[in-house]
Order: C-alpha cells, then sequence, then structure tokens
C-alpha cells in the first residue's frame, strides 16, 4: 500500500533546506519512500492536498500536561511564588485527572501540527498509580507518539528545597519505578511510539545523589536524561546559597553535561556555559512563551546555536503557557530573537527548523524531523487559502509570522490524527467536557 500525497509546497527541512513549491510525497506504510516535484510516480492511492503547505511533523521537547487542569492561576507571579501556590494544588492528581488532561494537552498540541510530545511528569503523589500509564493511554487513543518521562522530586521545604514534603518521594522507590516503566512501556526500534526518559525535575527539588543515581540508572538502561535548569535569577541565586555554583556549574559537576542530556529553558546562561554546552552535546529545550508568561527572561538561542548545541521547542506546561499550540511557540522563537538580537538574528527557516530537526535531534531520534526517504511519515499540512495569508507569495513564511493556525492534516506513522482541521480518532468536544470535570476538582 503507498499513498501519494500531491500537490503541496513540501518544506523538507533536510539538511539543504529543500522545498518543493508543486510537490508531493510517497508514503509507504509508515514511511516515506520518496519526496519531489514534477511528475509523481504511482501509487495506490493519491490524496490532493490542494496547494497546502506541508512540515515535518513538530516536536515538542518539553511539557507538564497535567498542568492544563490548573491554567490562568498565580497570574503575576514568578517562577517560585508560582510553583508554591500550586505544588499544594497539584498534589490532587490522580490518573483520572491525569487521563483527561493528558487527551487536552495532546490534542491541542496535534491540532497545532506536533507529532510526536515529550512529557516531564514530575508530581507523583504518594498511593496514585497508573499516572504515566494514563498519559500513554491517552496518547495511544488520539494517535500521537510520546516520549514520556519518569520526573521526580526528593528534595522537600524541610531540607532546604522547594517542594511541600508531602510531594516528595523516596530515592529508591524513585529508581525502582523508573525500572518497571522502562520494561513495560519503552520502545527502542526506529518508528517508536511511546518512549520513556529520565527526568528529575530541578536543582531545587531533587538531591545531588538522585541526580546522580538518575544518571546512571539512564545510562545502563540507555535513556535519555531531563531536568529544568537555569530558569530564572531566583534559581541562579538558590544555586549559589546551597552549592557555591551556578546551576551549570552544578550540572557539569554531577555528571550531567553530556550528549544524552537536554534542559529546558536555559536562559541564564553565562558565554562560557554557552560553550560548555556545545562542548559536550548537551541539548536545549527552547520555552519562549512561558518564560514570557514567567517573566524569566529570554535564552541566548542564536549563540547556542553557533556553539552547536542541539536546540529543539517546548510548550513547557499550560499552567505557565496556557495554549499548548507549538506552531505558535516557532513564530514565538522568532520574535523573541529578534527582540534581543535584532531583525536578522533569526530567519523564517530558522525557527521552523527548531520546531522540527531541532526537537527530534533533542530526544536523539533521527527518524523523525524531517520529510526524506527513510523517515517516518510525520508531517503537518496548513491550509494557504485562508484570509490571513492573503498578499504572502512565501506562504511558509505568511504562516509563521500569522500563527497560530489549526492544521488543516496531521499524518503520523502514514496515519491521519487530524483531518479537515478535526481529530480523526477521538471528539475534540467530549474531550473539553471530560477535562472540565476533572478540573473542576482542582479548583481553587
Ligand atoms: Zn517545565
Amino acid at each position: 500500500m503507498s499513498t501519494l500525497y500531491d500537490n503541496g509546497w513540501i518544506v523538507t527541512m533536510d539538511d539543504a533546506g529543500h522545498e518543493h513549491h508543486e510537490g508531493w510525497i510517497l508514503v509507504d506504510g509508515a514511511v516515506i519512500s520518496a519526496v519531489g516535484d514534477g511528475v509523481p510516480p504511482p501509487a495506490t492511492d493519491r490524496i490532493d492536498l490542494r496547494g497546502g503547505v506541508v512540515m515535518p511533523g513538530l516536536v515538542n521537547t518539553h511539557h507538564h500536561l497535567y498542568q492544563t487542569l490548573t491554567r490562568a492561576r498565580a497570574q503575576e507571579a514568578g517562577l517560585f511564588e508560582w510553583l508554591r501556590e500550586l505544588y499544594p494544588v497539584w498534589s490532587g492528581i490522580d490518573a483520572e485527572a491525569e487521563y483527561a488532561a493528558a487527551r487536552t494537552g495532546l490534542a491541542e498540541l496535534a491540532l497545532s501540527g506536533c507529532t510526536t510530545v515529550f512529557d516531564h511528569h514530575y508530581v507523583f503523589p504518594r498511593g496514585r498509580e497508573g499516572l504515566i500509564e494514563a498519559e500513554v493511554e491517552a496518547a495511544r487513543e488520539l494517535g500521537v507518539r510520546i516520549v514520556a518521562s519518569r520526573g521526580s522530586m526528593d528534595l522537600g521545604v524541610s531540607n532546604g528545597g522547594l517542594p511541600p514534603d508531602e510531594l516528595v518521594e523516596e530515592l529508591d522507590a524513585v529508581l525502582a519505578e523508573t525500572e518497571r516503566l522502562v520494561g513495560a512501556l519503552h520502545e527502542s526500534a526506529p518508528g517508536a511510539r511511546v518512549q520513556i526518559a529520565v527526568a528529575p525535575c530541578s536543582p531545587f527539588s531533587v538531591t545531588s545523589r538522585l541526580m546522580e543515581e538518575s544518571a546512571s540508572v539512564a545510562r545502563r538502561l540507555g535513556l535519555p536524561l531531563h531536568t529544568h535548569l537555569a530558569e530564572t535569577v531566583e534559581e541562579d541565586a538558590y544555586c549559589r546559597e546551597l552549592y557555591g555554583c551556578t546551576p551549570v556549574e552544578y550540572l557539569e559537576r554531577l555528571g550531567w553535561l553530556a550528549e544524552d542530556v537536554w534542559c529546558a529553558h536555559c536562559v541564564h546562561l553565562s558565554p562560557a556555559d554557552v560553550a560548555a554546552f556545545g562542548s559536550t552535546g548537551t541539548g536545549v529545550a527552547h520555552c519562549p512563551t512561558s518564560n514570557l508568561r514567567l517573566g524569566a527572561g529570554v535564552a541566548p538561542v542564536p549563540e547556542l546555536l553557533r556553539a552547536g548545541v542541539r536546540v529543539g521547542l517546548g510548550v513547557d506546561g499550560s499552567a505557565s503557557n496556557e495554549r499548548s499550540d507549538l506552531f505558535l511557540d516557532v513564530k514565538q522563537a522568532l520574535l523573541v530573537a529578534r527582540g534581543r538580537g535584532g531583525g536578522t538574528a533569526m530567519t523564517v527557516r530558522e525557527a521552523i527548523r527548531l520546531g522540527t530537526r531541532g526537537g527530534a535531534s533533542v530526544l536523539r531520534r533521527d527518524d523523525i524531523g524531517s520529510l526524506e526517504p527513510g523517515k517516518q511519515a510525520d508531517f503537518a499540512v496548513w491550509r494557504t487559502d485562508g484570509l490571513e495569508l492573503g498578499g504572502a507569495e512565501d506562504a511558509v513564511a505568511g504562516l509563521v509570522f500569522s500563527a497560530p493556525h489549526r492544521v488543516d492534516r496531521l499524518v503520523v506513522g502514514g496515519e491521519h490524527v487530524v483531518r479537515g482541521g478535526a481529530l480523526v480518532r477521538a471528539d475534540e468536544a467530549e474531550i473539553a467536557r471530560a477535562h472540565r470535570v476533572q478540573a473542576r476538582r482542582f479548583a481553587p
């Protein structure tokens, strides 16, 4: 069975950045077999994209899906104050709420063109089981890929940490549960739809010992490692006081500056920090909307890219970016780079590359992120006949500058997840209703 997707503007995001203005993609099963323009090859089925713009499926590299339950709280707070207000609310999370939250966040992401979602879950109230299984079930139901993390916190307020003591776990239990989830859920072959990452939460909520032990479990099992880092000036001050060094120096000391690690935010980096990320191969999840919402600052992304750092984009949790729209964050990445460094600081295509190839490389996936033969058939198609694109000869640039947009079609591993702007395998209105029932449990 082969399917030809014809009559589209194909943005391949291959190494040379090829685009086919009157192009096609040939898909065999789950994999792309050819991409080009001109006379298309024969195929079993043909789908007319009607001049739509086709991009590789976006890859989200940082999120907390459960936070869709608690949006628009702590509206003027910075990170630490925001966390202190929300930790007690989040202690009510259970599998039922997590499932509703994940379906909502994943549906929003799919409708924004995202085919692969990393979720950083680190809130595990005692006695609540099945939280990671619930989000994996939601991803399977909708049809998107998920990299779920067994996150953790073990440094409570009584030991100098930020989270309340009742939300922190015992180190041995965290590591045992991580291994169990890997055995139950992790796929390692190309085309994997479910993977597990190891992700202790942050320097101010995790002990050094758990950071080190997490790294050794991840390295033994061949899993990627993730944490929050250098998000705010308060975190910088906290690290200097508690550990006597900057967040990046702290990570280096723990053996966490390495090719199998990526860190969320990385807003407050010195030139030496940027160089250290480059020389060690450590990746970054850039979350511009969340950083603006919490007033954290803007990450030095052009400098990171010049240093050869792998950089992807993240919407971050829905309590600090109320909209899980990754295409909007492609635009935000472009705008904040220009706000910081002027009009030539980043091109439209560089911003798209962050959201596609960059994200795939941050998650260490070479089977997704570009439209090339042999890659997974993961792509998003946007219509170009709407009001906002009139007058834009460069429809690709027009789409980014005028974002956000609902995707017309989303294909994951050759299967339709969105068609005609609607979820194919789930009912959006039902997801929204079920989510409100759960969210009410967390209402102030
Ligand atoms: Zn986060």
